[in-house]
């Protein structure tokens, strides 16, 4: 099967072409156009801005996706596009131009989650047999999902506020480092002292899988006017040391949160061999060999899959509608976008919050 993918619910426009069976498959190409420089000036993605650009970028990455694939719109046998849940604008600049693009050729449409594309992304990339535990990480997601099968998810916890990669670039903001924040810290930590500032790590004790991380910025911010008032400004060496303490205190509580998801994991499923992270934080190497060290420790595989896989990309879309299409599962052209859209629909925690 070759599959086209198209991805626009946050701030990459990106279209791909994977081919292969379940289980089996093969990035031909993997376009993302990232609209950071557009959103620079702002501190943060602006939802109409994001629209206009995914609606000006998302047919020229799909004709990008064509042409350095060397496959033509007649070799695909079907168009997947996430339908959600993200930025509605942009979301429905992909639905739309799938849309088009299946009524104009008769291919069968789907409509693919876009947590679900992270989800099944290492299967993707390593083949790896339901089921797993993966953990998703990033600048809007924190969560555990169980995953039984390509329509299966059990959500076990996640963030009750922010996202970890949020908090890493709002301490960047406070401590006056560049965007994307997680590279940032994570250099400026190299340099620091982890224990120099005993910052908070809200939920950790707690025997659930649940996380918060809005406290830790507070925390950071509080840390940073005393300095200030103490030195009159923020000396690179103590800037250091927070940024240092912040990592730490993220990479426990997701260490020690993991620690009791590959537990409740193994209970609802005792075949589990393999625990996965994805999202761009899983790139930071302080939280990578804490999370591989405990693996080790809980005798399961740990997979990190390449990062331009397991950050926002049309591939992983591709691939979960590969999925569906072999399940039969396709939509016609009454799809329609979601803002939210939870992967796993019975579990309450989830309708407290999307992340
Ligand atoms: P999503 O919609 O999946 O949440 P996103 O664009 O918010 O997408 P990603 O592209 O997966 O998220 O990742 C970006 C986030 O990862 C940013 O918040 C960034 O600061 C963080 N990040 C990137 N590299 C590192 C690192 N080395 N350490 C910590 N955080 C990092
Ligand atoms: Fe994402």
């Amino acid at each position: 099967l070759t599959i086209l993918g198209i991805e626009s619910s946050c701030d990459d426009t990106a279209a791909a072409v994977v081919r292969g069976v379940a289980g089996s498959a093969e990035v031909l190409t993997n376009i993302v156009y990232d609209q950071t420089t557009a959103h620079a000036a702002f501190g943060g993605v602006v939802p109409e801005i994001a629209a206009r650009a995914h609606a000006e970028k998302v047919d020229v990455a799909v004709q990008q996706a064509l042409i350095s694939s060397d496959v033509a719109l007649r070799d695909i046998d079907a168009i997947a596009v996430t339908a959600g849940p993200g930025l509605i604008g942009g979301v429905l600049s992909g639905v739309m131009c799938a849309k088009g693009l299946s009524a104009a050729t008769g291919l069968p449409l789907i409509g693919v989650n876009h947590l679900a594309g992270h989800a099944l992304t290492p299967q993707l990339t390593d083949g790896i047999a339901f089921p797993y535990l993966m953990l998703l990480v990033s600048g809007g997601h924190c969560q555990f999902l169980l995953v039984h099968d390509a329509e299966t998810y059990t959500r076990l916890g996640g963030t009750i506020d922010d996202a970890p990669g949020e908090a890493f670039d709002k301490t960047a903001r406070i401590l006056g480092l560049p965007q994307p924040g997680g590279p940032a810290v994570e250099a400026a930590a190299a340099q620091g002292d982890p224990t120099a500032f005993p910052l908070p790590r809200p939920l950790m004790n707690r025997d659930d899988c649940n996380m918060s991380f809005s406290g830790l910025k507070t925390a950071v911010l509080r840390a940073r006017d005393a300095v200030m008032a103490e030195h009159g400004g923020l000396p690179e060496a103590i800037r250091s040391d927070l940024c240092a303490s912040f990592q730490g205190a993220i990479c426990d509580v997701l260490t020690a949160k993991s620690r009791r998801a590959l537990k409740a994991a193994r209970a609802l499923a005792p075949d589990l061999s393999t625990f996965a992270v994805a999202g761009g934080v899983a790139a930071n190497t302080q939280i990578r060999t804490a999370l591989s060290g405990l693996c080790a420790e809980l005798e399961t595989d740990f997979l990190a899959p390449p990062l331009k896989l397991c950050t926002d990309n049309a591939a992983m879309i591709a691939y979960a509608g590969l999925l569906r299409f072999t399940a039969g599962m396709t939509d016609d052209l009454t799809l329609s976008a979601r803002p939210r859209w939870p992967l796993d629909q019975s579990s309450p925690a989830m309708l407290g919050s999307g992340k």
